[in-house]
Parts: structure tokens; sequence; C-alpha cells
């Protein structure tokens, strides 16, 4: 997600398919903008699809895709977080797979949907003909914080962090192979994604955020697909605690001492440039910062509830 315009067509391909584990693939996003990694997680009876694609066109791409690759098995549909690219495609899985979704999660869907439509209608003729058509969808299941889906000789962790990227952010383990669905808590060869718009949308947590890779990072998963980039690593994890600790550090040292804010985000920008230069989204150090500013003053009230 980007605020400047997007001029290329957010398409999913289901070709160049990948199977970092025995049954389970990931379509990948090919470093497309506004595409995410898409997973199809499969057990004995069933199999798990994990984010839809921007929009109806690319979510029929995906279920079909999807129902070939079940090959009669039940299909089950959960995504990372409400994003468009994320969840605006759910509604052409009704009827043809259960929607699962943790609570937080629907909440964001249904309260934050329809501005965030009408926001990503406004990136670009490509990503506005994606949307056309968008409707709301509802889930089948919603649970609080933990779902173990049994999918047959397969269980899968479905996992509500708290607030991070967004309010309702979750996670996907594969326990048995140990495979880590991040969703945009975390991005490979990217700087991490923080959707701050005061006023309209401050849900990102930069502190919050980091107490979640932090307890991701210790879990050390074989495998993590981020949702956007190559798959990898627990690498993957330790690097976006890393940068988002510098993030904050290097931000209330200099709140500490009164440096303005744009003073802040042009040396923070510098700094973190110089540290990943072939990191792209380089726009979302910026948010990151004005984020970690605002999370600053809360800290300095009460620094008692600090992380
Ligand atoms: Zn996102």
């Amino acid at each position: 997600m980007s605020e400047e315009a997007v001029t290329t067509d957010p398409v999913v391909h289901v070709e160049g398919v990948q199977e970092p584990a025995r049954d389970l693939v990931v379509i990948p996003d090919r470093r497309v903008q506004l595409v995410p990694n898409i997973g199809v997680i499969g057990g004995h009876d069933a199999v798990l699809v994990v984010e839809t694609g921007l929009g109806p066109g690319n979510a029929e791409k995906v279920l079909e895709f999807a129902a070939d690759y079940a090959k009669g098995r039940r299909i089950y549909l959960t995504t990372t977080h409400f994003h468009p690219e994320h969840a605006f495609g759910a509604q052409v899985f009704a009827g043809e797979a259960t929607f699962l979704l943790n609570r937080d999660q629907a909440e964001d869907l249904k309260v934050k949907g329809p501005g965030y439509l009408e926001m990503f209608k406004g990136l670009g003729k490509p990503v506005e003909r994606r949307l056309q058509g968008v409707e709301p969808a509802r889930p089948d299941v919603v649970y609080d914080r933990a779902y173990d889906l049994d999918l047959g000789g397969r269980v899968v962790q479905l996992r509500a962090t708290g607030r991070a990227h967004t309010r309702g952010d979750q996670v996907v383990r594969v326990p048995d192979a140990d495979v880590l669905f991040a969703g945009d808590l975390v991005e490979a060869g990217q700087f991490a994604i923080f959707p701050w718009f005061p006023p309209y949308d401050t849900d990102v947590s930069g502190t919050r955020w980091i107490a979640v890779m932090e307890r991701l990072a210790a879990q050390a998963p074989r495998i993590v697909v981020p949702g956007h980039g190559e798959v990898g690593g627990a690498g993957l994890l330790a690097d976006v605690r890393d940068y988002l600790r510098l993030l904050r550090d290097e931000t209330w040292v200099r709140r500490d001492s009164a440096v303005d804010e744009r003073t802040i985000v042009e040396e923070i920008s510098a700094l973190m440039i110089e540290r990943h230069p072939e990191w792209v989204g380089r726009e979302w150090i910026e948010k990151g910062v004005g984020c970690l500013c605002s999370e600053h003053a809360e800290h300095a009230e009460h620094p008692e509830h600090a992380e």
C-alpha cells in the first residue's frame, strides 16, 4: 500500500507456484505492488487458503487454483488482516469455502473496510478497476484469540497477535512443517509498512509491533511467508524486529532532545536507507517515525505502560 499512484495492474498470477513444504504452496507476489503472497495449505480432508488478492477478479483465480489443488477436499479461507490486497476478494469464496477470521480483524473489515475501499480506489486506474464490484464479505466463523483448524492429519494454528500493523492482525502457523504466514507484520526486502494516516487511521502501533516480533522471532520457524517479498527463514522475523527497535530508539532519543518531527524524519530516513539500501518502500520510514513520535508522547505520559 502506498499513497502514490500505483501504475501497474496488481494482478495475481497463479504460475510459478512454490512448494516450501509438503502439501503447502505459495503463489508468489512476484514483487508487484499490491499483490500479496498467497498460501494454500493442505490436509487429508481440507485445504486452507490464506489471502484472496485484490478484488473479485484476482480472488476468482485464487479460488479456481485452490479448488483444483484441493481435488475434492473441503476449502477454508482466512486472511492475515483486512487490507484490500489481502482480503478484498473474500466475497468470491462465499458458498465455496468456509471463511474464518479473528474477531478484531472481522471488526476491522466491517468498520474500516468501506473507507479503505474508497482510499484504494484513489491509488490509480489499475487499482480502481480491480476493486470494481467489491462487496463486504462476512466471515462464517469468528474466533477470539486462537483457533486450531484440523485439515485432516494436519492442524493449522490461527492466532490473533493483537494490534501491530493493524488492530486485527492474525498469523497462521503450520506446526508440522514449521511454517509461519506472517502477513504484513513481515515484508522481505522492504521497509515495514506503517498505515499511519492520522486522523483517519492510527491503529498501527510500533511498540506493540516490536513486542509481537519479539515473540514470533523467539519461536524461530523454519519457513516464514511474508506479506510481500521472497519466502525466507526466521531471519526475516529478526530483521523486522531489529529494524523496528532501531526505528523506535532513534526516534525516541531525538524526541527526548525535542528535535522536531521533520528533522527526525530526514535524519532517520538517511540512516535507515544507509542500513538497508536494497529495501524498497522508503516512504514508509516517515510513517513509522510519525507513529512512534505519537507513541513517544504516550510513553512520556505513562512510562509504566511502555510495551
Ligand atoms: Zn497491510
